[in-house]
């Protein structure tokens, strides 16, 4: 499927007289000096540069970035009940999930998944829930969507190294069912908490379950869709969930479109 992906791309980028181009530049091409984290101290791991702005593929017939949405403030921990807020570096945030049970979920679970990437990603992506392959390794988006998810990174020449990578509910629901309300509750703390640790430019919510979450509302996804909703000012945009994609090929050309929205606003 995601070979499906990279013809899908190739034919849209074809159609604007391009072809797209999914390989990394020479090993000893000369990068620009990376900026520093104004935080940490730390270089900041910026998308695939070696391109110059405006000549990328994919900004091709991308669409333009479009007005505004929700504009939302996540609850503090002390307004949730819970301590999060003493856990002071995603690896605590971690290590606090893999040793707790927050929910009916937590039992049956081969592993948590709390979530991997940079600690100082500039896009976060949170998708659903884990599936099997996510139980069994640990990891999140490691499966046939996140083969998927790999190959749109890579369409928009943001490496999988500079992203972090999460989920709404940490532990698998049985048959990859949508998460109920009450686990999403309990688990949403550790998601809010996260995003507070990381602070990223923008935050890609995939699939509705996501999407409603993070913006405490009941919506449909094309509601939500087409917007820059803000999370706690962070741009927050909402499309199809991988998986989705893999059902259905027609939502493949609105995600294309929401991805480069996103890509566009880690520009801004
Ligand atoms: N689907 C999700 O929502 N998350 C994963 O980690 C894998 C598949």
């Amino acid at each position: 499927m995601a070979d499906e992906w990279r013809r899908y791309l190739a034919q849209q980028i074809e159609l604007g007289g391009a072809e797209i181009i999914l390989s990394r530049p020479p090993a000893d091409a000369q990068e620009p000096r990376e900026p520093m984290d104004e935080r940490t101290s730390d270089p900041v791991e910026r998308p695939d540069r070696t391109a110059a702005a405006g000549s990328s593929k994919w900004r091709k017939g991308a669409p333009p970035i479009p007005g505004p949405g929700l504009a939302v403030m996540s609850p503090t921990p002390v307004l949730l009940g819970n301590d999060l807020g003493v856990l002071e570096s995603l690896d605590a945030v971690a290590e606090r999930i893999r040793t707790t049970f927050c929910c009916d979920l937590c039992p049956n679970r081969t592993k948590a998944v709390p979530g991997e990437g940079n600690p100082h990603a500039r896009l976060v992506l949170v998708g659903e829930g884990p599936g099997a392959t996510e139980d069994a390794t640990g990891r999140p988006f490691v499966g046939q969507a996140g083969q998927l998810l790999d190959s749109i990174l890579d369409a928009i020449e943001v490496p999988r190294s500079s992203v972090y990578i999460t989920n709404v509910v940490k532990c698998r629901p049985p048959q990859n069912r949508k998460p109920l309300p009450d686990e999403i509750a309990a688990c949403i703390p550790y998601l809010h908490r996260q995003l507070e640790l990381i602070r990223p430019k923008v935050i890609l919510a995939m699939g509705g379950t996501a999407g409603e979450a993070l913006l405490g509302v009941r919506k449909s996804l094309g509601e939500l869709r087409g917007k820059v909703h803000t999370y706690n000012g962070i741009p927050l945009v909402v499309t199809y969930h991988p998986a989705a994609l893999l059902r259905n090929p027609n939502w493949k050309k609105p995600t294309w479109d929401d991805v480069r929205i996103a890509r566009q606003l880690l520009d801004r």
